[in-house]
Formats: C-alpha cells, sequence, structure tokens
C-alpha cells in the first residue's frame, strides 16, 4: 500500500520539489495529493513530473485561509486516509514594522498561523483515529530567533513552533509525530513571492531615516546572505525525506548548521542579551570575516 502525502503551497519551491520527488520515487512507493491555492500555475508541476507514473500524483485546489476549500480537499483524497501531511505553504512580509499594513500583516498570519492550523485540524482526527501519522511542517531559522525587518514573519512562524511543540506532547499517545523542518535560506521564489517595502517606500512614507538606513543595510546583508549560504531546493528535500521516511522523527529537524551559533545562544542566555547583541554584529557589521559573522 502507497503511502499518502499531501502537500500545501505546490505551485512553486520546496512543495513543488517535493511533490516530484515524492511522486517520481523509483519504487512508487507514494501516492502525492500536491495542493495549490491557485489550478492555473499546475503546469510547472506537471512539466516536472512528465514521464513519471500516472497513479503517484494527483493535483488539488487548496486555499488553506479557505475552510471551504480545505473540506473539499480532503474529500477528494480517494484513500480516505492521509499518512503524512505537510504544511508548507507559507508567505514573508519584510520591512520595517511601522511600514507594515494591518492587512499584510493579517495576510501573513492568515496563511502562515491559521492556515496551517486549519491543515492540521482537517487531518488530525483521521490521524488520532488510526493512531498513525506525520504532519511535517516547513519551517525556518526565523521561527526560532529574530530577524531585524521580520518581526511580524517571524511572530508568525514563532506561532507555528509553539503549536506544533504543544501538540507534540500528546499526539506521542496517538503514534502520531509532528517535525518542524527548520530551514535557513533556501533558493526558491520565496525571496520574489514576499511582500518587501523598498528603502524609497520608506523615505515616502516618513520613517525616520535611522530606520531607513539601517534598513537599508539589511537588505544588502539579506542578499549576500542568500548568494552565500542559500541551499538549493534538493539539499533541502533531503531533510524532508528523511523525515517522512523515518518511524519516528524528532520534533526538530535542520537543515543547515550554519545559524546554530546564534540559535544557541537563547539556551546559553536566557535574557537575550547575548543573541540581541550577536545577532546585531551579524546583521550590521559587514565586511568582517565570515567565520566571526556568526
Ligand atoms: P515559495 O514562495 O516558492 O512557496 C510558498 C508556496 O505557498 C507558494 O507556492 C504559494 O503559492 C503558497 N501559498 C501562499 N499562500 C497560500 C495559500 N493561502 N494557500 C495555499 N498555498 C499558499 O517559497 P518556499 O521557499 O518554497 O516556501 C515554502 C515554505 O518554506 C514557506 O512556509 C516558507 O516560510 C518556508 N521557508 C522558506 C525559506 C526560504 O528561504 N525559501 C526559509 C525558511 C522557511
Amino acid at each position: 500500500e502507497k503511502t499518502v502525502v499531501l502537500i500545501t503551497g505546490c505551485s512553486s519551491g520546496i512543495g513543488l520539489g517535493l511533490a516530484v520527488r515524492l511522486a517520481s520515487d523509483a519504487s512508487c512507493r507514494f501516492k502525492v495529493y500536491a495542493t495549490m491555492r491557485n489550478l492555473a500555475k499546475k503546469e510547472r508541476l506537471l512539466e516536472c513530473v512528465r514521464g513519471c507514473h500516472a497513479s503517484t500524483l494527483e493535483i488539488l485546489q487548496l486555499d488553506v485561509t479557505d475552510p471551504l476549500s480545505l473540506a473539499a480537499a480532503a474529500q477528494q483524497v480517494q484513500e480516505q486516509r492521509v499518512d503524512v501531511l505537510v504544511c508548507n505553504a507559507g508567505v514573508g512580509l519584510m520591512g520595517p514594522l511601522e511600514t507594515c499594513s494591518y492587512q499584510a500583516m493579517k495576510t501573513i498570519f492568515d496563511v502562515n498561523v491559521f492556515g496551517t492550523i486549519g491543515t492540521i485540524q482537517a487531518f488530525l482526527p483521521g490521524m488520532k483515529r488510526r493512531k498513525a501519522g506525520k504532519i511535517i511542517i516547513s519551517s525556518s531559522v526565523g521561527a526560532l530567533q529574530g530577524i531585524p525587518f521580520n518581526a511580524v514573519y517571524c511572530a508568525s512562524k514563532f506561532a507555528v513552533e509553539g503549536l506544533c511543540e504543544s501538540l507534540a506532547v500528546i499526539l506521542q499517545q496517538f503514534n502520531v509525530h509532528i517535525t518542524l523542518i527548520e530551514c535557513g535560506p533556501v533558493n526558491t521564489s520565496f525571496l520574489a513571492n514576499l511582500q518587501r517595502m523598498d528603502t524609497e517606500g520608506c523615505v515616502l512614507q516618513g520613517l525616520d531615516p535611522q530606520t531607513c538606513a539601517l534598513y537599508s543595510q539589511y537588505l544588502q546583508h539579506s542578499q549576500s546572505l542568500f548568494r552565500d549560504v542559500a541551499q538549493d531546493t534538493e539539499e533541502v528535500l533531503q531533510v524532508f525525506l528523511e523525515a517522512i521516511c523515518t518511524p519516528c522523527p524528532p520534533l526538530r529537524s535542520f537543515t543547515t548548521q550554519f545559524f546554530m551559533p546564534l540559535t544557541r545562544l537563547k539556551l546559553t542566555s536566557p535574557d537575550g542579551s547575548e543573541y540581541v547583541r550577536a545577532m546585531h554584529k551579524f546583521v550590521f557589521s559587514a565586511g568582517e570575516a565570515q567565520g566571526d559573522r556568526v
């Protein structure tokens, strides 16, 4: 019997890559429900899986912010069970907090937080009943530590960490495993897809010059970070595959060790002062040797 996997956000990036990888598994071990908000974007996925076994992939419409769309997608799973649920849909928001509109912040929380909660709620009862299942979340280094000018994105991703850590405590009794995959920067269209305020926009909105200057410095840092340390989707997918194929995957799995020195500061200096100092240095002291940047 095939492992039934349902993935959200499959029109691009990690979701698309994972759907292709699982659907083209040489031993046809998986039946993949690749879901996306907008089915008009399914061509890329179809192109990538061309030639692979027809019975391993189905594409469904699913907007994680729409309960009716979620219910309809769940109904269309022929096997009437999902063994592995991958909550991957997510959006970013970058800019000084003062420039983030209520609408933009609400969208981030609707997709990243309520969308993830709703998706889990749709499939959790079945997993509990069967006493089997895996929930895998596309999480982020920004879910574990604050990143300047990503405050709202980090707030939404932190929320999902709290959600999953809380669930994990009881789900082990149901043989349901929940795993957060902590990704650093990944070469996907995430940067292109995120809502980003530009420096000129900040100036136009009358933001103070000091914040504008810091933001402009941050944008440069972010660009070079993506250039220097972003992982390829394939590398990150390996960690997803491990979580899918291991019987009892851990609550957190890291795709990269690069941010570990920064992440650890929360534990070694619980009052946060070390982290704030180190992150400030990491982002705003350009030109230092890469080795001392973290
Ligand atoms: P991406 O932008 O290519 O993929 C995100 C996908 O989510 C898109 O296909 C988008 O259409 C979909 N989506 C957005 N709103 C949706 C909705 N309402 N319903 C259903 N789908 C929706 O970027 P990605 O890098 O593949 O991102 C996937 C996940 O990985 C996200 O949750 C993101 O936060 C996380 N992540 C990405 C990075 C990175 O650097 N790329 C780093 C850490 C974490």
